[in-house]
């Protein structure tokens, strides 16, 4: 679907592929290697960004050299270094090559009990690594079903906004995910009224938050059953900047023809 939509240079898309725990080394290189002649080839002006294992990154971070595909980590632990066995630093991840970081993703918040201050604290240390969050929030279909949705949201983001309060300089570095839970690998994808129904209530929440202009220009990404054929409705929307992807993320082709389904930047 063609789209009449240009994006507004004040948020430059994001499109970020989540390969969750998917791929060997060998594998991830391949892919990046697509990913890099695709997304060079394409001279776009929005911004890519994969994530993948943790295994994976330093192979890709070589393989990828100077392209303009941006690393990621799925997950990041907030204290420096020290005892805390089996958790990775963001310090590690920038020395990796990681410029993003995903956090909060609902399978982290329901597979391992990540809750709401875990992920401030994540939040304030990514930044202080130099690593820029992406923060997931999402509601269940329950709670949709109930008419919650809002108001889970703004639980969600609240106490994130509420710590960045004092920390202006870092208020446009944010990225919001909005991921309902029962859209997620389910193909379920939501409605293009639902999804910018919560966009524009969430850049409401971050004009309260922050003020006017940063509420402008933080991005909020859609996530959940993202393909090539829903993409272009999806980033038509005035409020989305762009998606976070799964499983379509984990084949160069479909990935490609997602960010090929984003408006031109005017
Ligand atoms: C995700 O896990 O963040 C996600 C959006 O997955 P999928 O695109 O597969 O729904």
């Amino acid at each position: 679907m063609e789209s009449s939509r240009t994006f507004s240079r004040r948020r430059r898309p994001l499109i970020v592929g989540n390969w969750k725990m998917n791929g060997l080394i060998e594998s991830a290189v391949d892919m990046g290697e697509a990913l890099r002649q695709g997304f060079d080839e394409r001279n776009t002006s929005c911004e890519v960004v994969v994530c993948p294992p943790f295994t994976a990154l330093h192979a890709l971070h070589q393989q990828l050299g100077e392209s303009s595909v941006k690393l990621g980590a799925q997950n990041v632990f907030c204290e420096e270094f020290g005892p805390y066995t089996g958790e990775i630093c963001g310090i590690m991840l920038r020395n990796v090559g990681c410029r993003y970081v995903i956090l909060g993703h609902s399978e982290r918040r329901t597979l391992f009990g990540e809750n709401h201050s875990l992920i401030v604290r994540k939040t304030m240390s990514s930044f202080r690594d130099g690593l820029q969050p992406i923060v997931c929030i999402g509601e269940s279909l329950e709670q949709r079903e109930k008419g919650e949705t809002l108001v889970v949201l703004q639980e969600q983001l609240l106490p994130v906004l509420k710590a960045l309060a004092d920390q202006r300089e870092r208020w446009v570095q944010l990225v919001v995910a909005y991921e309902p839970v029962w859209a997620i690998g389910t193909g379920k994808v939501a409605s293009t009224d639902q999804i910018q129904e919560v966009h524009y209530y969430l850049r409401g929440l971050l004009k309260e938050h922050f003020d006017e202009d940063a509420s402008q220009r933080v991005r909020i990404l859609y996530g959940g059953s993202v393909k090539p054929d829903n993409a272009a409705a999806i980033f038509a929307l005035p409020d989305v900047d762009g998606g976070l992807i799964g499983s379509a993320s984990l084949q160069s082709k479909e990935f490609l023809a997602i960010i090929d389904a984003l408006p031109a930047v005017d």
